[in-house]
C-alpha cells in the first residue's frame, strides 16, 4: 500500500469516526449534569483496529466519585418513593429510544470495541431488551402475606430498594453489561453509580445520554468514565452511603472487590470469568453442532464469557468435527468490525493478542495440532485469526485459563463420566454447552456438570428474561429474569396481628 493510500484511508477512517463519534457525550454524567473530571485531566479512547485515538474522555478521579455518590444519594428518596409505574413508563422509553438509535449505537460500539457490526447490532437488541424486560419486572414486586405455620402471628414481607448501587462493567459487551445492571437497579428504586471499563467508555455514556432524553431525574444514574478504576471504585465501597456492588469482570478482581466490600458487608452481586466446556457426543447431528459451536466460540470474536473454551468431542465423531469445525473457521472473514464483510474484528488490545498467542504456543509444546491459523496478524491493529487446535492436552494453560479470543481448543473423550470429568475439572462454573440427540443423556450431564447455565443443543443462551450467571468461582447472584430484580431488593419481614 503507498504512502497516499494510506494517507487517504487514515482521511476517511477519521471521517467516519468523527461522524459517529460526535454526538456521544465525552464528559462524567454526574446529578444530570455532563461534566469534566476534577483537575480535568481526560484519557484517549482507540479503535483496535489501527490503533489510532478515536475520543478523549473524562478521567474521573476519587473525589469525581464521591461526587457521584452525592448525586445519587440527592435523587435517593424521590426515586424510592416514585411509583414504579412512573419508573416502568421511563424504562420502557429507554428501550425504544435505543431501537430508534440502534445503528448509531452498533457503529459506536464497533468503533470503540472492535466487534464486527452484526455482532454490534445483536449487542445492542439484546442490550435494550434488558430494558423492557424490567419496565415489565418493575411493577411485580407486590410482597408477600401470610400466616405463621404455628398461628403466631401474621407474615407481611415487603420487598424494599436496597440503596445505592455501585456498577462496575467490562469492555466485552459495553452496552448490554451495562444495561443489564442499570435497568433493574432503576427498576427496583435504587439511584445508582456506573463505572464502565476504560477501554470503552463511549457506550455508556451515550447510554446515559438516552437515559437522560427519556426524563430521568437527575443523580438516579451517574456515570464515572476513569483510567484509576481501583482507588475510585474502593472509595465508593468505603463509602457508608453505598449498600451494593454489582460487578461484571475478571475473577481476578472481582476477588480484589469482594474483599473492598467486606469491610462494610455491602451486598455483591458478582459476573465473573468462565471456562465453557462444549461437550460434543457421538450420537450429535454434526451440522447442529458445528454451527452451535460457532455460534459458542465466535459470537463476539470469542470475546465473551459464556464463549466454548474447550471442546471435548468424542472419539467416533471427533475427526469429522475437527474438519467441519476447521472448514467453518477458516471462511471467516477479518478486518476492522465496521466493514461491511467483517465476521471477525480485531481483539481489544495488543496485550489481548499476546495473551491467546501464549496459549496457543503453550498447546502446541504439549503437543496440539494447529488446523487453520495460529499467528498474529502482522500490521497494524489487534488482529488474530480464527484458529483451531486438535488433541489439546487436558492439562494445557488454554484448558485453563479463559482464551478471550478467536481460537477453538478441541480434545477427544471416550466416555461420558469422562467427559464430566473433564467438564467440572476447572475453578469456573459459569456456563456448558452439551450436544446430543438423546435428551436424556443431555440432561443428565446437564445436571451433572457445575456451571450456573446450560446450552442443551444451543449455542447460545443469553436472554434478558433467564437467570444469567455462574457457580464455583464464576459468580455470585444472577442477573436478567426475576431473579436479577431481586438482587436490588431486599425483603422486610413485619410480624404482626390483627
Ligand atoms: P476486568 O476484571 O479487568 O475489568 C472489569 C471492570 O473492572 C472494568 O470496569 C475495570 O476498569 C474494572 N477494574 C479493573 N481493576 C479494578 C480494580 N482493581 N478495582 C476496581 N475495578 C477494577 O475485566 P475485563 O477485562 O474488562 O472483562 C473481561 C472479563 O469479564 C472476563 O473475565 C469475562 O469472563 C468477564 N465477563 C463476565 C461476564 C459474566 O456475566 N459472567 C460477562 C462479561 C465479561
Amino acid at each position: 500500500m503507498g504512502v497516499s493510500q494510506t494517507a487517504r484511508d487514515i482521511e476517511s477512517f477519521c471521517a467516519d469516526a468523527a461522524a459517529i463519534i460526535a454526538s456521544a457525550p465525552v464528559d462524567l454524567l454526574v446529578g444530570g449534569k455532563w461534566t469534566g473530571a476534577t483537575g480535568g485531566n481526560r484519557f484517549d479512547v482507540a479503535d483496535p483496529s489501527n490503533g489510532l485515538t478515536i475520543a478523549s474522555v473524562a478521567d474521573g478521579a476519587v473525589a469525581d466519585a464521591i461526587r457521584a455518590i452525592d448525586a445519587a444519594e440527592a435523587s435517593a428518596t424521590m426515586w424510592r418513593q416514585t411509583p414504579s409505574r412512573r419508573r416502568s413508563d421511563m424504562l420502557m422509553c429507554c428501550h425504544q429510544l435505543m431501537l430508534d438509535r440502534a445503528e448509531w449505537l452498533a457503529q459506536l460500539i464497533s468503533l470503540e470495541n472492535g466487534k464486527a457490526l452484526p455482532d454490534a447490532r445483536a449487542e445492542v437488541t439484546y442490550a435494550a431488551e434488558f430494558f423492557r424486560w424490567y419496565a415489565e419486572e418493575g411493577v411485580r414486586t407486590l410482597g408477600d402475606i401470610g400466616h405463621a405455620p404455628g398461628g403466631a402471628n401474621r407474615i407481611l414481607v415487603q420487598y424494599q430498594p436496597i440503596g445505592i448501587a455501585v456498577l462496575v462493567t467490562p469492555w466485552n459487551f459495553p452496552a448490554a453489561m451495562a444495561t443489564r445492571k442499570i435497568a433493574p437497579a432503576l427498576a427496583a428504586g435504587c439511584t445508582c453509580v456506573l463505572k464502565p471499563a476504560a477501554e470503552t467508555p463511549l457506550t455508556a455514556l451515550a447510554i446515559g445520554a438516552i437515559l437522560v432524553e427519556a426524563g430521568l431525574p437527575e443523580g438516579a444514574l451517574n456515570i464515572v468514565t476513569t483510567t484509576a478504576a481501583g482507588p475510585v471504585v474502593s472509595a465508593m465501597l468505603h463509602d457508608n452511603r453505598v449498600r451494593k456492588l454489582s460487578f461484571t469482570g475478571s475473577t481476578a478482581v472481582g476477588r480484589i472487590l469482594l474483599r473492598e466490600a467486606a469491610n462494610r458487608v455491602i451486598s455483591c452481586s458478582m459476573e465473573l470469568g468462565g471456562n465453557a466446556p462444549f461437550i460434543v457426543f457421538d450420537d450429535a447431528d454434526l451440522d447442529d453442532a458445528v454451527a452451535g459451536a460457532m455460534v459458542a466460540k465466535m459470537r463476539n470474536g470469542g470475546e465473551a464469557c459464556t464463549a466454548a473454551n474447550r471442546f471435548y468431542v468424542q472419539r467416533g465423531i471427533y475427526d469429522a468435527f475437527v474438519r467441519r469445525l476447521t472448514q467453518e473457521m477458516s471462511s471467516l472473514s477479518v478486518g476492522p468490525g465496521l466493514q461491511a464483510t467483517t465476521q471477525l474484528g480485531p481483539l481489544i488490545t495488543a496485550t489481548a493478542v499476546e495473551k491467546v498467542d501464549r496459549l496457543l504456543k503453550d498447546a502446541v509444546a504439549r503437543g496440539a495440532r494447529i488446523e487453520t491459523g495460529g499467528k498474529p496478524r502482522p500490521g497494524e491493529g489487534f488482529f488474530y485469526p480464527p484458529t483451531v487446535l486438535a488433541d489439546v492436552s487436558p492439562d494445557s494453560d488454554i484448558a485453563k485459563e479463559e482464551i478471550f479470543g478467536p481460537v477453538a481448543a478441541v480434545t477427544p473423550f471416550d466416555t461420558e463420566d469422562e467427559a464430566v470429568r473433564l467438564a467440572n475439572d476447572t475453578e469456573y462454573g459459569l456456563i456448558s454447552y452439551v450436544y446430543s440427540s438423546d435428551l436424556r443423556r443431555a440432561l443428565r450431564v446437564a445436571e451433572r456438570i457445575e456451571s450456573g447455565m446450560v446450552g442443551v443443543n444451543r449455542g447460545l443462551v443469553s436472554d434478558p428474561a433467564a437467570p444469567f450467571g455462574g457457580m464455583k468461582q464464576s459468580g455470585l447472584g444472577r442477573e436478567g429474569g426475576h431473579h436479577g430484580l431481586l438482587e436490588y431488593l431486599q425483603p422486610k419481614y413485619i410480624a404482626t396481628n390483627w
